[in-house]
C-alpha cells in the first residue's frame, strides 16, 4: 500500500463487533480476562490499549517500517515524553551530540535533566559536515538531528549523519516533526529512531499534545516498548484517536501546507518591507539542493526577517488578523510568532541566538489570497 492508503487503512480495519469504520476510543483502564492470565490481547491500558495500538501501527507504516522487521512505533503523551524515553537508553558517562539549533525543549532536557544524571552533551553546527564528523566522541552513544530546524529551517544530511554516528557505534535519532513522514523518510536514509511531536502536523488540528518514536530495529523497539510501559508516559485513548484521525488527511494537508507556504515565501521575497526570507524551497536557501534530494516537498514553515529589529517584528506579528499570534505549528490555522521573545526566549544570549527581527510562520490551510492579503496589510501597518 502507498502512503495515502496506509494513512487511512493501516491498523484500522472496521471494528469486529459493530463494523464501525473508525477505530473506537477504548476509554478503559483494564480488560476482563477469560481465565487468570488468559486475556484477549490487552490487559491494562498503560501496557497497551487498542486505540493507541492502531495509532502505533499506522505511524510505523508511514515511517516505512517493514512489517517483517519487527520494528514499530510507540506513541507517547507528548513529544517531550518521547525524548525522555530516549533519555532512558543512556547511562552516566555517555555523550549525546545535539545540533546547535535543536528544539528548545530538547536542549532543556539534555542540559538540565540528563546532564544532572551524568550524561554529557555538546552541540555543533550540523549543517557543516566536517564539524559534525569531528564533534563525535568515543563516548558518543547518540547523535540527535533535527531537519529542517526550528526556526531557521536549516537542513542536516541524514544519510551523512547516519554514517558518522554508525562509524562510532552510536545511534542516530531524527526529530522528523517539521517534515513529517510524508515529506521525509529518515529510517530509509539510515536513522535508527524517528521522533515526532504529533502535536504538530501529524495531529494537525491544534487540538492535542502527543509524541511518538518509530524504529525499524527490533531490539530498539523492544526496549522502547518496555520503557513506555515501565516509565508510563502514555497518551490517553482520546488523544491517540485525535492523532489517528489527523493522520488520515496528512498527505493532502501537507500538499496544501507546502503549496501555500511556497506562495507565501515568494510573496515575502518580493515584498519591500522584508529583509530576508528563509524557506528550503527557495533556490537561494543555502541547502536548497539538499532539500530537493532529501525531501519530497518543502513543508509549511516559513521564517523571515522583518528588517528594523525587534519592534518591527513585534508590530508585524501583532498586526495580522488571520495568522494567530501563538507558539506551536502544524495546524490547519496559520500562526505567526517572534522566536526571540516567544519560542526561543530561553536561548537568547547563547550560541543558539536567533535574530531578534525574525518572524516565524506556520502557514495553514486557509485560502492563499486571504493569507497574502493579511501579511501584506500587517507588513504595511
Ligand atoms: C513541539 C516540538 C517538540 C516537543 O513536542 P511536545 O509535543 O510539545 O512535547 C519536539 N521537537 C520539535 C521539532 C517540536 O516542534
Amino acid at each position: 500500500m502507498r502512503f495515502e492508503t496506509e494513512a487511512i487503512h493501516a491498523g484500522q480495519e472496521p471494528d469486529r463487533t459493530t463494523g464501525a469504520v473508525t477505530v473506537p476510543i477504548y476509554a478503559t483502564s483494564t480488560f476482563a480476562q477469560d481465565a487468570p492470565g488468559r486475556h484477549r490481547g490487552y490487559e491494562y491500558s498503560r501496557t497497551d490499549n487498542p486505540t493507541r495500538h492502531a495509532l502505533e501501527v499506522v505511524l510505523a507504516a508511514l515511517e516505512g517500517v517493514d512489517p517483517e522487521s519487527q520494528g514499530g512505533a510507540v506513541s507517547t503523551a507528548s513529544g517531550m515524553a518521547a525524548t525522555a524515553l530516549i533519555g532512558y537508553l543512556l547511562q552516566p558517562g555517555d555523550h549525546v551530540l545535539l545540533p546547535n539549533d535543536a528544539y528548545g525543549g530538547t536542549f532543556r532536557f539534555f542540559a538540565r535533566v540528563l546532564a544532572e544524571q551524568g550524561v554529557a552533551w555538546s552541540s555543533v553546527d550540523m549543517t557543516d559536515r566536517r564539524l559534525l564528523e569531528t564533534a563525535v566522541r568515543p563516548q558518543t552513544k547518540l547523535v540527535w538531528i533535527e531537519t529542517p530546524t526550528n526556526p531557521l529551517l536549516r537542513l542536516v544530511d541524514i544519510e551523512h549523519a547516519a554514517g558518522v554516528a554508525h562509524g562510532r557505534g552510536a545511534h542516530l535519532v531524527v526529530d522528523n516533526t517539521f517534515a513529517t513522514p510524508y515529506l521525509q523518510q529518515p529510517l530509509a536514509a539510515g536513522a535508527d529512531v524517528v521522533l515526532h511531536s504529533t502535536t504538530k502536523y501529524l495531529g494537525g488540528h491544534s487540538d492535542t499534545v502527543g509524541g511518538a518514536l518509530v524504529t525499524g530495529a527490533p531490539d530498539l523497539f523492544e526496549k522502547l516498548r518496555f520503557l513506555l510501559n515501565a516509565a508510563g508516559p502514555v497518551p490517553g485513548p482520546f488523544d491517540a484517536w485525535l492523532v489517528l484521525r489527523g493522520l488520515k488527511t496528512l498527505a493532502v494537508r501537507m500538499e496544501r501546507h507546502g503549496a501555500n507556504a511556497a506562495r507565501v515565501a515568494a510573496f515575502l521575497a518580493d515584498h519591500p518591507a522584508v529583509k530576508e526570507v528563509i524557506y528550503p524551497g527557495l533556490s537561494n536557501h543555502p541547502q536548497h539542493e539538499l532539500a530537493t534530494r532529501q525531501m519530497t516537498g518543502f513543508g509549511g514553515m516559513v521564517s523571515f526577517r522583518a528588517g528594523g529589529g525587534a519592534p518591527v517584528a513585534a508590530r508585524v506579528a501583532s498586526s495580522t488578523r488571520l495568522f494567530l499570534l501563538a507558539e506551536s505549528l502544524g495546524g490547519v490555522e496559520s500562526l505567526i510568532e517572534v522566536p526571540a521573545v516567544m519560542t526561543h526566549a530561553s536561548v537568547q544570549g547563547t550560541e543558539l541566538q536567533v535574530p531578534d527581527d525574525l518572524v516565524r510562520l506556520s502557514v495553514g490551510l486557509e485560502h492563499i489570497d486571504d493569507l497574502l492579503e493579511d501579511l501584506d496589510q500587517a507588513l504595511r501597518s
